[in-house]
């Protein structure tokens, strides 16, 4: 294919290949066989945009026993929801480093999701990966890495669905700006077209989405933004080729909201559910599948068999999560309105009666807030702490004079501002930043501040505190901040989603700024503070810190990043060492944005009449642009201090598999389904009559059948192309021998400070230097080194212990596109561990 040109790839593979979905997939198929056709429709298509009472509903097929979904975002607890968790974003859990919390997060969250009646849960959010670092949503994946991504999505969705819930793994891929990410919400004909060759789909932005499917996710949303021109969800060689055929996905792929922008075309290409059911536009009444699914069908434009396929991988994977026990009454709570009354169908215009649709069920219990306060603090990252400043004491011992001591706690950030609920979906900054604005918001059930929690962690006999909850900067306050002995400092930066705009912020940030003056607040803090300076920043990125970083004043530097409800918490925890500092960093906090390499800043204005990003820097986006060009950061990728101190020593590699280029072939999978293939007559298809329909609610049913046209409608070009199955496949996430580990990694890791600490271990890979591709002779460029495990252990004062880690054949390969495989080169690899990206102690070379 040329470049920036996505090859076709049909038709689409049939779900129920594998062994681990079969016995969900025969149930699924006998379920399916006894639907009607409009039954099948109903199910692949959302009812519309606020048709129902949750973000993306789909209708029952009733007299199957199929019951409508509800599908619910977001990835950081259950928006629009009242009782239920708000907790970290993602970019927090990222920083966490913790598998575990990873995964119990997932479990708590999807508990509370069932509990008020979701079936369906709209994350997590891998894709932004975190290309651009002023992007929007970059906050809502776990960093800028795929491997911390991969991790994060793996044992999040295995934590969600071991609770029965279904996961969704978004978005499906190239999102990495809100500008033209959509057409119409930016005033362009076209979305903007991600431009992304081949390898760098495979290496960088597929990456965690492979490690999902492996995970097991069963759902996976398409992104609105083309790829290589060819809308996502509309995007053969994206959904046929790579997610259903390379990566063995058995589950059904959704459409982000409206990302749909056809309908035969989409169908073909692998897309199986349309969200939230509405055609081109909001609650415009049409639908791009429902009816107009029902006539494709009837008029032989998609096949009976995809119609089917489609169908049975949404209810496989219904019974994959075994939703066929739940009991529950659907969804509790309504999306539209936190009155206890409201409409069933909000979105259409015809008149109704109101019922119940709150019924305010309580999912937050201590389990649940303790772990929201758990993961906010370890995903804090101390960047700095020149003369031990931290962890303070409650009496602030050994600071200033006098048995009275002061201390100023100053910033909007480190107050409650006008409550956490201020502005829709988030969509502003101010007060204490705790989540981006957008869909992966929530509502607060309550929001505790730093200010709050650092009061009420000293001693107020002998601690004074001064406050100043905003930004500026008056002679009064320089005043006061002479007399401290402390003072503690507080900015942040925020974006959010697309159709959100915050003053001139559309989504995406203008620039990497501490946001609302805080640069010149802090500095100014730095400069007239009596005392030692603590700066805290809560940020949807990275920062540009410079200003202050340096000054001797400015002791202490924390990222606590968004920390959800149990904000002040949290950082009181790390702040008075009531817990270790744990967190690192999950991207790397570059001196300018310039730093970050000439594909890094958002495209800001169109360039094309199809905006066209071209990924030209390809694997090389984040530290890896930094390593290639010798870019000293101002902090590493994976940097973070602890309050003790670890060694590393005793690295041992041993190899568990020998070399050898290319994985197993492609193991045998099972015959998919005998599906249908008998068009039912067209009749079947009509409104019932006596049917009374909502306005602009999405039914499966034609009129007339004179909808239906006999004709010759043309499959797209390439359908006819025989595709032979991916050499890459057959398992689910890919071929099972690229899972397979190649090398076992032994490390001694001993605490020889004085107190109690995590300590995360990090190891990176740097492939042989010039690989050469055998059939072509081209010289295939590595980056300088990436990141392919890590484990997070906490050691006592003097303790030690000896951590393994493991190599799978797939981190130590490249993919080449040659040979459309993932190959292992030839050559001495080199195997480092340490603490972060810059600062690997121990090295092997293997
Ligand atoms: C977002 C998705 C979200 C969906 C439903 C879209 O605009 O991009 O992440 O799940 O809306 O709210
Ligand atoms: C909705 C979001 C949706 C967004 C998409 C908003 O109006 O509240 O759920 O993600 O539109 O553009």
């Amino acid at each position: 294919a040329k470049d920036g040109q996505s090859p076709p790839w049909y038709p689409t593979p049939q779900g129920g290949t594998l062994s681990s979905w079969q016995q969900s997939y025969d149930k699924a198929q006998k379920m399916v066989e006894r639907m009607s056709l409009v039954e099948k429709v109903n199910i692949t298509t959302g009812t519309g945009w606020a048709m129902s009472l949750c973000v993306g509903n789909t209708a029952p097929a009733i007299h199957v026993g199929f019951p409508g979904l509800c599908l619910q975002d977001g990835p950081l607890g259950i928006r629009f929801a009242d009782h239920a968790t708000s907790f970290p974003a993602a970019v927090t859990v990222g920083a966490t480093w913790n598998r575990n919390l990873m995964r119990r997060r997932g479990v708590v969250h999807a508990r509370q999701a069932r509990l008020k009646g979701v079936n369906v849960l709209l994350g997590p959010s891998m894709g932004p990966l975190g290309r651009n670092p002023a992007g929007g949503r970059v906050w809502e994946g776990f960093g800028s890495d795929p491997v911390l991504q991969a991790v994060g999505a793996y044992e999040t969705i295995q934590g969600i669905q071991s609770q029965g819930v279904m996961a969704t793994a978004k978005h499906f891929v190239g999102n990495e700006q809100e500008h033209f990410r959509k057409s119409f919400e930016w005033g362009l004909p076209e979305a903007l077209s991600s431009n992304i060759d081949d390898r760098t789909l495979h290496e960088l932005y597929a990456w965690p989405f492979a490690e999902s499917v492996r995970a097991g996710v069963v759902s996976v949303m398409c992104s609105y933004q083309m790829v290589n021109n060819s809308y996502a969800c509309s995007n053969s060689k994206l959904m046929n080729g790579i997610l259903k055929d390379e990566l063995g996905f058995q589950g059904f792929v959704q459409s982000d909201w409206l990302a749909q922008r056809s309908g035969v075309a989409s169908a073909l290409a692998g897309l199986d559910m349309s969200m939230p059911g509405d055609g081109l536009f909001w609650l415009d009444g049409k639908a791009l599948f429902g009816d107009q699914l029902t006539i494709a069908v009837l008029n032989h434009s998609v096949p009976m068999t995809r119609l089917n396929d489609m169908v049975t991988r949404i209810v496989a994977a219904w019974y994959q999560m075994g939703q066929d026990s739940w009991t529950s009454e659907g969804p509790n709570f309504s999306s539209w309105t936190d009155e206890e009354s409201g409409f069933l169908h909000p979105g259409s215009s015809t008149k109704q009666e109101k019922v119940v649709v709150n019924k305010f069920v309580e999912t937050e219990d201590e389990e649940s807030r303790n772990l929201a306060r758990e993961v906010a603090s370890e995903g804090i990252v101390l960047l700095k702490n020149s003369d031990a400043i931290l962890p303070l004491t409650p009496t602030l011992s050994g600071l200033g004079t006098g048995n009275r001591k002061r201390v100023a706690v100053i910033g909007e950030d480190a107050g409650p501002g006008k409550g956490p609920n201020y502005c829709e979906d988030r969509g502003c900054n101010q007060g204490t930043l705790a989540v981006g604005w957008g869909s992966g918001s929530t509502e607060f059930t309550y929001l505790v501040d730093p200010l709050s929690a650092i009061n009420a962690s000293f001693d107020g006999s002998s601690v004074e505190i001064f406050s100043s909850l905003t930004n500026s900067v008056s002679s009064k306050l320089k005043t006061k901040l002479k007399e401290q002995d402390m003072c503690l400092v507080f900015g942040n930066a925020d974006s959010g989603e697309g159709y959100r705009i915050w003053q001139n912020q559309r989504a995406d940030r203008s620039d990497l700024e501490i946001q609302k003056r805080g640069t010149r607040l802090i500095r100014a803090v730095a400069e007239e503070c009596g005392g030692p300076v603590v700066v805290v920043i809560h940020s949807v990125g990275p920062v540009i810190i410079e200003e202050f970083a340096d000054l001797e004043s400015v002791k202490a530097i924390v990222f606590a990043n968004l920390p959800g409800q149990e904000s002040g918490n949290a950082l009181a925890d790390v702040l008075f060492g009531r817990t270790d500092a744990s967190g690192r960093l999950p991207y790397t906090l570059g001196r300018s944005l310039e730093d970050y390499g000439p594909g890094a800043p958002v495209l800001y204005y169109p360039n094309a009449i199809i905006p066209q990003v071209d990924f030209n820097e390809g694997l090389y986006i984040d530290y890896r642009h930094f390593d290639k060009y010798g870019i000293e950061p101002r902090y590493p990728f994976g940097h973070g201090l602890s309050f003790t101190t670890f060694e590393l020593s005793d690295l041992v590699v041993t190899e568990l598999k020998a070399k050898s280029p290319l994985p197993s072939p492609r193991p045998k999978t099972l015959a998919p389904p005998a599906l249908d293939e008998t068009i039912p007559p067209i009749e079947s298809a009509l409104l019932p009559a006596g049917f009374s329909t909502l306005r602009k609610y999405v039914y499966p049913y034609i009129s007339s059948t004179k909808q239906v046209k006999e004709g010759k409608y043309p499959y797209p070009d390439g359908y006819n192309v025989h595709q032979e199955p991916s050499p890459a496949g057959g398992g689910e996430g890919g071929n099972p021998s690229l899972f397979e580990d190649h090398v076992s990694v032994q490390v001694r890791v001993t605490n020889t400070g004085s107190r109690t600490g995590q300590s995360v271990v990090q190891m990176y890979v740097s492939f042989p230097p010039s690989i050469q591709e055998t059939s072509t002779g081209e010289i295939i460029d590595t980056p300088v080194k990436v990141l392919r495990n890590f484990t997070k252990i906490e050691l006592d004062a003097g303790a030690y212990q000896t951590v393994n880690l493991t190599l799978t054949r797939k981190d130590l390969s490249y993919w080449s596109v040659v040979q459309q495989n993932w190959v292992m080169p030839d050559g001495l690899f080199t195997i480092e561990v340490g603490h972060s990206s810059r600062n690997l102690p121990l090295r092997w070379d293997y």
